[in-house]
């Protein structure tokens, strides 16, 4: 006998309040996760209709109180039905509560009511109207007199902005209620965050002959009978959203819908814009900047077929939209595509599992693509489609690379090398601007020689080691640790250290070198207030500063086509972070940065500055050089086993006490041996996290690898019973993350 766990009312938070019910044997074969079945429920036992969420053997009360499923509403299949399995994929796959999953798909309406408009309307004739104001303008009933004359003008009144303009209380309000003067109307609305009245209907553009190729190609894989998602491999500027586009309005065409996925960064009002521009109204906008209830709204929009094409960052993924065509991920390789709660999804595997269950299609785009990506390219299992020109024949930016061991030769220990402070001396004289750039992701405190370059790393994994309480060095991988040196171990010199600059400093040493130059800063302290990002950006658009400072978040958004030098201050910070993809991330944000310039009529040119010149990804960054790039990486990761050439499963333990954090963590390990006992597993760890300890709660994980996906959820799926069955783990927190 199997049990199913069903629930009821999936537009209500409760989604844990699943009901068990019985599956006779009869539909055993047939049943799956997802399906809409009828079971009888309530005293008066009449039939309703419930999704399956997932099976179990065991009845969790007495198997003799639990009713029975009695059919499969086949032909039922909804939009809600789909999601959910999609759900218990993603439970599957990545490791979390059915429930976790469920609240990550579903658009559920927590509580949220939708907001409602009040209006007020005249409720007697105009005639009758205008009597009654004559009699109310002989008395000193003024808010009452104000508020009839403004409605026998308009007709209908905004209940809010009437009591605020013409200081109509709610008991004013009432009482002209009451004497059935006045009616109060109510109108849902469905909140669009976008102020849309103001952009113009774009002509469709023609594409250049290399998109039109591109287009052609994607067509081509979608005629065929399980088509494979397509990467676009296009460099910066050569116009993949115009290729999304055409994509697009052939989707709607047939009468589906598209979503496309954005980083959250690039989604600013520019980008969007240009959708708005193309498809007017058939568009809508979810971000993290909205309230639950404005993105709850979307959602509802999307299932009522009011719109046609979803842009947002990755939980755009889940818009209940009935007739789903196409997923667009452009910006394939950016880092926040994968989800950093239970369940860690990655929104491209997703979005490729949702397209399957869909019949849809999916398309990625990015100028340097993930390893994974590409790799899965490679292997023939997506399609790839080049775009190699920029749109224009704009030449791409001219890249210098800065050694910086070189200025500390030669007595020069700014942050600005001599080059880059030359180049930008020229800038302002021409009155042209400039980038900055600071790139910290993932910095975690790395240790290198200023004279020659060289990074303490962990023997173990080649990853950089970080500092922690002056004198450690410590392994986030496998808990490796040692004494920091004194003097550098290769070459003797005493300068050994940690890089310290942030933006603020870099901002003073321009201000310094370059007194009357105007300078704007953006970072995190910068941007914590709604809408400072934006305002930020339109500043430097309008040419209000010459210089602007800032983090990653500047290497995306606006074009600004008076910028002709990027200058980036020390690209060690992110290509020694300790994490195994820092070098594809520093690859990636160098050609983004390289990319910013030149994109006006002038051409760009960028400026490197590194104490590791002849590092693979600052070479092939230079001249944006991706198979270059792609090669050598892939050949580091198939030497150490990183992904995509092995998988990888960090599990991960939290917890208020140390003590049993360390031990609990050390069962797992040994659990894991216990099981699987072949020697082609390899264990690291458990060490403590990249942040070992946030908020009083301790962080520990521990890395499997394995060649065989399949086997790291087998070994999954045991650990998550070892923990649920052993109270020893109860005060703390597992959860599992493919990398
Ligand atoms: P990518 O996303 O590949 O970096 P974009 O789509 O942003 O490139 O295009 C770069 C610029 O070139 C944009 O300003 C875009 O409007 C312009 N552009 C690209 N293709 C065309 C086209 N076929 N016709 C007109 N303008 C185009
Ligand atoms: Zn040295
Ligand atoms: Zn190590």
């Amino acid at each position: 006998m199997i049990y199913a766990d069903i629930i009821i009312d999936i537009s209500s938070d409760k989604l844990d309040r699943s009901f068990q019910y019985k599956v006779p044997e009869r539909l055993e074969q047939e049943i799956k996760v997802g399906m809409v079945v009828s079971i009888p429920f309530g005293n008066a036992s009449q039939l309703r209709k419930g999704y399956v969420t997932g099976f179990s053997k065991e009845p969790k009360i007495a198997s003799g109180k639990l009713k029975e499923i009695c059919e499969i509403c086949s032909g039922e299949e909804t939009t809600e039905s789909r999601l959910i399995a999609l759900a218990a994929w993603m439970k599957e796959n990545y490791g979390s509560t059915m429930i976790q999953a469920l609240k990550t798909v579903l658009p559920i309406q927590e509580k949220i009511k939708a907001k409602e408009r009040r209006y007020i309307c005249l409720n007697i004739s105009e005639d009758e109207g205008y009597q009654i104001l004559a009699d109310l303008e002989k008395t000193r009933f003024r808010a009452r007199t104000r508020l009839l004359k403004e409605l026998l003008e308009k007709k209908r009144l905004d209940s809010a902005q009437a009591s605020k303009k013409l200081g109509a209380t709610s008991a004013v309000i009432k009482k002209m209620q009451e004497q059935g003067i006045i009616r109060i109307e109510y109108d849902e609305i469905l909140r669009n965050s976008m102020d849309t009245s103001d952009i113009p209907a774009e002509n469709q553009m023609l594409l250049t002959q290399e998109q039109e190729i591109a287009v052609q190609q994607i067509r081509e894989e979608w005629e065929k009978q399980s088509p494979r998602p397509v990467l676009i491999e296009g460099v910066t500027g050569s116009g993949k959203t115009q290729v999304y586009m055409k994509l697009i309005e052939w989707t709607i065409s047939r009468g589906e819908q598209a979503i496309v996925l954005i980083p959250e960064i690039a989604l600013t009002y520019q980008t969007v814009r240009r959708f708005y521009a193309r498809f007017g109204d058939k568009v809508s906008v979810i971000n993290s900047r909205q309230s639950q209830g404005e993105r709850y709204d979307q959602f509802k929009r999307a299932k009522r077929g009011k719109v046609q094409v979803m842009i947002g960052p990755r939980s755009a993924l889940f818009t209940p939209f009935g007739n789903l065509g196409l997923i667009v991920i452009d910006e394939e390789h950016e880092p926040s595509y994968k989800s950093e709660s239970s369940p860690r999804y990655h929104a491209r595997e997703t979005a490729i599992k949702r397209a399957e269950l869909e019949h849809a299609r999916v398309v990625l785009g990015s100028a340097t693509p993930s390893v994974e990506a590409y790799s899965q390219a490679k292997k023939g299992a997506y399609g790839l489609v080049r775009l190699n020109a920029r749109y224009g024949s704009r030449p791409m930016p001219q890249v210098s690379i800065v050694d910086l061991r070189e200025e500390l030769k030669a007595g020069n220990r700014s942050v600005l090398s001599r080059e880059l402070r030359e180049k930008m001396k020229a800038r302002f004289e021409k009155k042209e601007q400039v980038m900055l750039f600071l790139n910290r992701r993932g910095y975690a405190g790395f240790v290198s020689c200023r004279s020659c370059g060289q990074v303490m790393k962990c023997p173990h994994c080649d990853v950089a080691l970080s500092e922690h309480n002056n004198d450690r060095l410590l392994c986030h991988y496998c808990g490796y640790e040692t004494r920091k040196p004194q003097a550098c171990p290769v070459c003797g010199s005493p300068y050994i250290g940690g890089f310290k600059a942030g933006t603020q400093q870099i901002e003073k040493v321009v201000r310094e070198t370059f007194p009357g130059v105007h300078t704007l800063r953006m970072d995190f302290d910068t941007t914590r207030t709604k809408g400072s990002y934006e305002k930020i950006l339109a500043s430097f658009a309008k040419h209000e500063a010459d210089v602007l400072i800032g983090t990653q978040m500047i290497v995306k958004g606006h074009d600004f086509p008076d910028v002709t030098l990027v200058g980036v201050v020390a690209a060690d910070l992110s290509l020694n972070a300790e994490d195994y993809r820092c070098a594809e991330r520093t690859f990636q944000l160098l050609c983004q940065a390289a990319g910013r310039g030149g994109r006006g009529e002038k051409p760009g040119e960028a400026v490197i500055q590194t104490y590791q010149p002849d590092h693979y990804s600052i070479q092939a960054a230079a001249v944006q050089d991706y198979q270059a790039f792609y090669e050598e990486e892939m050949s580091y990761r198939m030497l150490l086993d990183y992904p995509p050439a092995a998988h990888m499963l960090a599990v991960l333990g939290s917890g208020p006490e140390d003590e049993l954090l360390v031990q609990a963590m050390h069962y797992l390990k040994l659990y894991v041996q216990r099981i699987y006992k072949k020697n082609d597993l390899h264990v690291i760890g458990p060490a403590y996290a990249a942040v070992g300890k946030v908020k009083d709660i301790y962080r520990q994980v521990i890395y499997l690898k394995h060649e065989d996906y399949q086997v790291l959820v087998w070994i999954k799926d045991q650990l998550e019973k070892y923990i649920e069955i052993n109270s020893g783990f109860r005060k703390l927190y597992i959860q599992f993350d493919f990398q």
